[in-house]
């Protein structure tokens, strides 16, 4: 399911080759190394980088090897969570949309679908981009916006051994068997916006160059929403003004990473909330704080906040 310690981020820029983005990027992840991440001191250039992954292009100058990122199927993962999750009695129902909760006074008893209501000692909203809406159902406004992303599948001339993160186009590309996934793009336009084939066209004019693949091999682009907050960090914990609804939304770009995914170094959500920024950062009732200088809302940030 999960390929063990794979994945590099590459800086290159053949317009700029020098290693400044690389070193900026190294910079931001500075941080990471508190959590016990590996992280390199310098630079790969050139030979070096093309010599530990030879599916680059020379166009790309200068990289990193981060051996402590992983790469994963999503997929894969959902599948086998879910079947972890129903070997040990969980019910789950697919397809089956919710459009509201039941509230009795401060408490959720039922949430509503097509097939009926169906009861609930307690009411997580984990719906994505689209926690937004089931949270308005309920007369609460969650900051966090849909980012989309595009992605698709491509034969690559050399495939590569490592999960690639270009830095410069910002575009990932993950091998899967003889095929690579090419995603990319941050696209602010709403939960229901079409296709936009300009941004699917960028990504392909960008990546290309740095790690080929074959005229005419994509396949047709798939685009996913990110639940995006205004600071980038998840949004997870009890709403205030209910006793038992929570949120787990607003995982932006980091679903797995922000997730108590990491096993050896955080085992639970607590670990990785204190650890990070200490237990507070992600509830949603410290988006008052989070969220005041980025809403001209204020009511945003007063519905989320409380005790
Ligand atoms: C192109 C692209 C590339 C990405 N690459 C990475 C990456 O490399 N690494 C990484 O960590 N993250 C990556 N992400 C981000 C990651 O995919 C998201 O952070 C993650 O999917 C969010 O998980 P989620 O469970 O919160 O929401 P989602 O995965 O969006 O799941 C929400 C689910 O709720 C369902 N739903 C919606 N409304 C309702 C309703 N009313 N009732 C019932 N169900 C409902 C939806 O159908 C969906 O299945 C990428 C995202 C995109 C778009």
């Amino acid at each position: 399911m999960v390929r063990p310690s794979s994945c590099t981020r590459w800086g290159s820029s053949p317009q700029r080759p020098d290693d400044r983005p690389v070193r900026a990027f190294l910079r931001d992840l500075a941080p990471a190394r508190e959590l016990g991440y590996d992280l390199p001191s310098e630079p790969l250039v050139a030979d070096e980088l093309l010599a530990l992954e030879p599916a680059l292009s020379p166009q790309a100058r200068s990289g990193l090897y981060l051996a402590d990122h992983w790469h994963v199927s999503s997929s894969e993962l959902a599948v086998a969570l879910a079947d972890l999750l129903r070997r040990d009695g969980v019910a789950i129902e697919e397809g089956i949309e919710v459009s509201d909760i039941v509230i009795e006074g401060s408490q959720a008893r039922a949430v509503r679908t097509p097939i009926g209501t169906v009861g609930a000692d307690a009411v997580v909203i984990a719906a994505g981009a689209w926690s937004v809406r089931i949270a308005k159902a309920v007369g609460m406004q969650l900051p966090i916006v849909a980012g989309k992303g595009y992605s698709f599948l491509v034969r690559p001339r050399r495939v590569p051994t490592h999960a690639v993160m270009l830095l410069e186009p910002h575009v990932g590309c993950s091998p899967f068997g003889d095929l690579m996934r090419v995603a990319g793009t941050m696209e602010f336009s709403g939960l229901d916006s079409p296709i936009n084939s300009r941004r699917v066209d960028s990504i392909k004019r960008l990546a290309r160059p740095l790690l080929d693949w074959h005229e005419g091999s994509e396949t047709e682009p798939w685009a996913g929403l990110r639940p995006v907050a205004p600071d980038g960090l998840p949004v997870v914990g009890r709403l205030a003004k209910f006793e038992n609804v929570f949120v787990a939304s607003g995982y932006s770009n980091a679903r797995y990473d922000a997730r108590p995914t990491r096993g050896r170094r955080a085992r639970s959500l607590d670990r990785v909330q204190h650890t990070i920024r200490g237990a507070d950062t992600f509830r949603p009732r410290t988006l008052r704080a989070r969220c005041d200088h980025t809403t001209p809302d204020g009511r945003i940030a007063d519905e989320m906040s409380g005790p």
